[in-house]
């Protein structure tokens, strides 16, 4: 191994379709036509695409690709791609290479394979995949020959969005309209508003030899049993510990195809559990955010399999460390580059981000419960609610100073505080905020200083329904309180007093959602539930907040979803929670069959040798009697579980409606296959080591 790595500039976007290759392969006049469509978004006009695309397949050429794709993202939450060669047979048989400007802008995958969520009806088999351009097109390198990407949405014959990124590009478009008529108020007119998004993705590897002999890892990406080991992470060595070689070379391989990807991979290290890590790029505008989170996941994926590694990136791997998350950080940026959550350093700029800030209060608490539902999946039922990861209540974290800067305008200005601001000059807000950079790792939704991070995501998850729900929510909210604030304007007020008199009004409103404490506190649940916020404590009881009749509203209203694009998703989310858990229950069922139980009859025989034996020798074994007699039990409630489990199956097999079947899995089926676990668990502690069918915790989070 070498530890000379090359300057990462020399390959930093070397395989994408960026500005320096536009500019360098078209000309001019298309380079111009190309860059002002993809600053608005449209549609590519015929002959420019013809130009582009062919200046594209020349770029591909050159980096020895084969074959072409679009790439989008269904409703499955992972990305798709049907490659086809560039490779054509003219009229005369020669082969020739080709790829047209209409191949570059649309594609036709058949849809009916996809999840549709019971549009597929009113839709016919048909999709289409049209190009985005706001996001660049790339390389991505194979075995043997390498792939052009094209980034597309994904949409029905009847318009009808059929993935995640046309949602998002809609509630960008949302939150640009809004945040824009917002800022004026203030004086200034923006061409453009952007969210921005920087993920931070968790993960676990263990060696592949372990993985392939867990059929639970192969299957369903956690583990189903496996006894605690002796060792977890109580001694708290790991987090940002000095990270083994084999972890080492993994990020360093991945970092590298992730730069030459153009994602600029920034911050790397150990989390808090054995043999979990942590990426972190530097954020970028949402859509782009979201491309490159899917891109980030298929790298590692990619690396990890190259070195043997496994890369587990279900929330909720190994029972009793921590799982997985993935830290959405979110802000909103304006086209003169001022970031609207930053407080500013003039008055009316404390008071533009004031403004801001009540508005995000007031989203995430009248949204709470699709936001909620927005990050619900199985893997994150075992996460939420566990004191390693933000609970299911959602709540908002501010910090002691910004929260008693809102408390104070609520009392109005008479109620000062020792700090400035309160005057409501807004004069010092930069500095008091500069001495309060406090930190709340509880809270599911924290100001930190300049953005906000949403903390409650599962690993494994797209980041684009969270991010675009939050972002409608938003756009709402701004549109709410700017109108407030016009109308006192219109009659009279300053800006600084209509605004003043509007967020007092909203801070009251919202204040609910605020909270400072420790979220991982049972008390907090009881105030939490006071104060009257919803509690949605798995996916089976959050997912109804998809239809329910205000969240439907908001969307319909600012055109992020139609009535059936919601209700689709509303049914691909239950059904994917349905399958992912008759996955899981019925993995476990055959590895309690076929493993577990044999194993521990062969153990069981052993003994009974063993006591038959001492008995008729006389000799003494009370205890070896109790082991088998506990063996013995547990081999028989294991035995009995089963069988329940398996009148649970039946039952819930013959459920057709799938909301009624979800909340059976959640509150009947599940309880079994714990029970059942438990069993297995306690029985790994008794048998032989040398006879237990499945790798332990013990080998697969410590030996790498
Ligand atoms: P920590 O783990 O301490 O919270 P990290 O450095 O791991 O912080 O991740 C912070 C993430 O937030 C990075 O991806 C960073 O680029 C991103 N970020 C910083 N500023 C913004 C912003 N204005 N909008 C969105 N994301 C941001
Ligand atoms: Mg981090």
């Amino acid at each position: 191994m070498s530890s000379k790595a090359e300057n990462v500039l020399s390959y930093f976007g070397k395989n994408t379709f960026n500005d320096a290759v536009m500019r360098d392969k078209l000309s001019k006049e298309v380079y111009k036509k190309l860059k002002a469509n993809i600053q608005k978004g449209e549609k590519l006009l015929p002959e420019i695409a013809n130009s582009v695309a062919h200046a594209m397949k020349e770029w591909a050429l050159e980096n020895g690709v084969t074959h072409f794709t679009h790439w989008f993202q269904p409703m499955t939450g992972l990305t798709a791609e049907k490659h086809d060669a560039f490779l054509e047979i003219e009229k005369n048989g020669d082969p020739i290479q080709r790829f047209d400007g209409d191949k570059l802008i649309q594609g036709e995958p058949d849809a009916s394979s996809f999840p549709s969520g019971g549009m597929r009806a009113t839709f016919e088999a048909r999709g289409y995949t049209i190009w985005d351009t706001t996001s660049p097109a790339f390389i991505m390198e194979g075995p043997a020959g390498s792939t052009l990407c094209i980034p597309t949405v994904f949409i029905s014959y009847n318009g009808e969005a059929l993935d995640k990124k046309t949602p998002l590009l809609r509630s960008m478009r949302a939150l640009n309209d809004s945040a824009k008529k917002l800022i004026k108020l203030f004086g200034r007119d923006v061409d453009q508003v952007t969210t921005t998004l920087g993920p931070e993705q968790e993960y676990f590897l263990i060696d592949q030899k372990f993985y392939d002999q867990r059929p639970d890892l192969v299957l369903a990406g956690r583990t189903l049993i496996g006894a605690e080991p002796p060792k977890g992470q109580e001694m708290e060595d790991h987090y940002f510990g000095s990270i083994k070689e084999r972890a080492l070379e993994f990020m360093q391989l991945s970092e590298k195809e992730l730069y030459k990807l153009g994602i600029p991979a920034k911050t790397r290290h150990n989390e808090v559990a054995p043999h979990q890590f942590e990426i972190a790029p530097i954020f970028s505008e949402a859509n782009l955010a979201a491309d490159r989170n899917q891109q980030v996941m298929e790298v590692l994926k990619k690396v990890a399999t190259r070195l043997n590694l496994a890369i587990l990136m279900n929330e909720k791997p190994f029972a009793g460390v921590n799982g997985s998350g993935k830290h959405l950080n979110w802000s909103v940026v304006d086209s003169d580059g001022y970031n609207l959550l930053d407080p500013g350093h003039t008055p009316k700029e404390n008071l533009q981000f004031l403004t801001v800030l009540v508005s995000v209060l007031h989203a995430v608490y009248k949204y709470s419960d699709i936001l909620r539902a927005s990050i619900a999946s199985p893997g994150n039922d075992h996460r939420l609610g566990a004191n390693e990861a933000p609970p299911a209540i959602i709540s908002v974290f501010l910090g002691s100073a910004l929260y008693d800067i809102l408390e104070s305008i609520e009392k109005g200005s008479d109620h000062v505080t020792e700090q400035k601001i309160i005057d409501l000059d807004l004069e010092n807000l930069p500095t008091i905020l500069q001495d309060n950079t406090d930190r709340n790792r509880t809270s599911p939704f924290a100001f930190t200083g300049n953005k906000f991070e949403f903390r409650a995501l599962g690993s494994s998850a797209s980041v684009s329904t969270p991010a675009t729900i939050l972002n409608s929510a938003v756009a709402e909210s701004f549109e709410i309180i700017s109108k407030e604030i016009e109308s006192r304007m219109k009659k009279g007020s300053d800006v600084k007093d209509a605004c003043i008199a509007v967020l007092k009004k909203y801070i009251t409103e919202t204040k609910p959602v605020c909270f400072n404490g420790d979220n991982y506190s049972a008390d907090w649940v009881k105030e939490a539930e006071k104060r009257g916020l919803p509690n949605l404590k798995n996916t089976a009881s959050s997912l109804p907040a998809y239809i329910a009749k205000k969240n439907v509203e908001m969307l319909t209203k600012f055109k992020i979803f139609t009535k059936e694009e919601i209700h689709s998703r509303y049914n691909i989310k239950l059904e994917r929670y349905c399958n992912t858990i008759a996955i899981e229950y019925k993995t476990l069922k055959t590895m309690a069959n076929t493993m577990i139980v044999p194993t521990a009859i062969d153990y069981q025989n052993i003994l009974i040798g063993t006591v038959s034996g001492l008995k008729q020798l006389g000799i003494a074994c009370d205890e070896q009697t109790k082991r088998l007699s506990t063996v013995s039990e547990h081999i028989e409630s294991l035995s009995k579980a089963l069988s329940k489990l398996d009148k649970k199956i039946e039952k819930a097999e013959s459920e057709h409606d799938e909301q009624k079947k979800a909340l059976f899995l959640t509150d009947s089926l599940i309880p079994v296959m714990n029970s059942i676990r438990e069993h297995c668990d306690a029985l790994e502690e008794l048998v032989p080591d040398q006879d237990w069918p499945l790798p332990k915790y013990r080998e697969m989070l410590f030996i790498m």
